[in-house]
């Protein structure tokens, strides 16, 4: 009795003392219908868009009133594929020797306020050391500013391949690493991975259906995974709701990909016009990562900056995936907007709508691709829009990005959950 009265009493409280928010907008774009509401009032009660009203209206003594007349207001952007834990730098191969979790985990919270500040306010993470659990923890909880995270942990390989972490080691550091390294050779050992994740908490898994560009290994585009293996590990994430990602060069690894299940293919580089028929038959969607080949093609005409083996893959693959990119939409593959930031810096995520908008995509729809398409593949149904009743993740910028995409890599405004971090 007397505990359910002190209850009653600190719901009153607090009631009493709840502050909203009230952004005065003087344009917002919606992505869904691609028109601009301008001039209206988006209210925020804790987490939530509670009302958008016509016109300016100012709340309470106690709200908070946001002046977002000059600005163009948008839901918070979503990306499909950072590292939020590292970033390109001339030391990287040398840091999987000298750096312990703690450096990682200290230099990962740099990058992660870098990428809210930037207007990104829910990221996808496809594979680091495991940290990047812990990170997701830490900003769940407010201990650390970030954007919200949906992690692979680690990305999952097979022996050699592109994300076996002890990849270009002398054989006495090589070892035999297994599935809990993220390490599989078999489909039984691909069932055993995806559980071993979804033990340590991550959300999502990725695997490396191909050769990468920044692994110490020959080949960038070989396939590195069978079907069965594929189709072992989708199947098993299934059980567990987590969603399947695939980084993917070659034509031959991302067929068997997308006949495996998988629901992302990542980069998508060297796709055949064959396979982007059957992404569309099968639903799978493409995530074009340009910043990436961009980034991968400028480090590799920097002298030693990346190792002879590495720096000739990133001058043959880095440069196609613009092309690819376009003829893919044309064709009509559905795109989710992703960077894989931590190849290029974190906070110039923006950056890849620039690259998609070139490339022959509306604006509206690389937007929309960053928003609606992505809250829908991580089963997110109150992110990525404007709307009554959705989480308060907003971001501004100075024009009318339709206009004017540039404006898009200079977010003025970040209101993530209803918190405001950026004003
Ligand atoms: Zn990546």
């Amino acid at each position: 009795m007397k505990k359910s009265l002190f209850l009653l009493m600190l719901l009153s409280f607090t009631v009493a003392t709840a502050q909203n928010t009230y952004l005065q907008c003087g344009k917002i774009v919606d992505v869904e219908s691609g028109k601009i509401m301008s001039e209206k009032t988006i209210i925020i009660s804790g987490n939530k868009i509670t009302e958008i009203k016509n016109g300016y209206v100012a709340g309470g003594e106690k709200d908070q009133v946001v002046d977002l007349k000059s600005k163009t207001v948008l839901p918070g952007f979503i990306d499909m594929h950072v590292h939020i834990e590292s970033e390109s730098s001339p030391s990287r191969y040398l840091e999987a020797f000298t750096m312990n979790e703690a450096d990682i985990a200290f230099e990962s919270t740099v990058y992660a306020k870098r990428t809210l500040m930037a207007g990104f306010t829910t990221v996808r993470d496809l594979g680091g050391s495991g940290v990047n659990i812990a990170l997701r923890n830490a900003i769940n909880k407010g201990t650390v500013v970030g954007p919200r995270i949906f992690t692979a942990g680690k990305a999952l390989a097979t022996t050699g391949g592109h994300a076996d972490p002890t990849n270009g080691r002398s054989n006495e550091l090589m070892g035999d690493p297994g599935p809990k390294d993220g390490v599989v050779n078999s489909p039984e050992d691909g069932r055993k991975a995806v559980r071993q994740r979804y033990k340590e908490g991550a959300d999502v898994i990725k695997i490396t259906a191909t050769g990468g560009v920044l692994s110490v290994a020959k080949n960038g585009q070989n396939p590195q995974f069978t079907v069965e293996e594929i189709k072992a590990i989708t199947e098993t994430a299934n059980d567990y709701g987590m969603l399947t990602a695939a980084h993917a060069h070659g034509d031959e690894g991302m067929q068997r990909a997308i006949l495996g299940g998988i629901k992302t293919i990542e980069h998508g580089t060297l796709m055949s016009e064959e396979t982007m028929e059957l992404m569309i038959k099968h639903n799978t969607f493409m995530v074009p990562t340009i910043s990436a080949g961009q980034e991968a093609a400028r480090l590799a005409k920097i002298p030693n900056y990346l190792p002879p083996v590495v720096a000739k893959k990133a001058l043959e693959i880095g440069p196609k995936l613009n092309a690819t990119f376009a003829k893919a939409y044309k064709k009509g593959v559905s795109i989710a907007f992703g960077t894989d930031s931590g190849v290029s810096p974190h906070g110039d995520n923006a950056k890849e709508f620039i690259y998609m908008h070139k490339a022959g995509m509306p604006i509206i729809e690389a937007l929309r691709s960053a928003t609606i398409t992505n809250a829908m593949l991580l089963g997110e149904k109150e992110l990525g829009q404007i709307k009554e009743g959705y989480i308060a993740d907003i971001v501004a910028v100075n024009e009318n990005p339709l206009d004017n995409v540039e404006t898009l890599i200079d977010v003025v405004f970040v209101m993530k959950e209803g918190v405001v971090y950026k004003q």
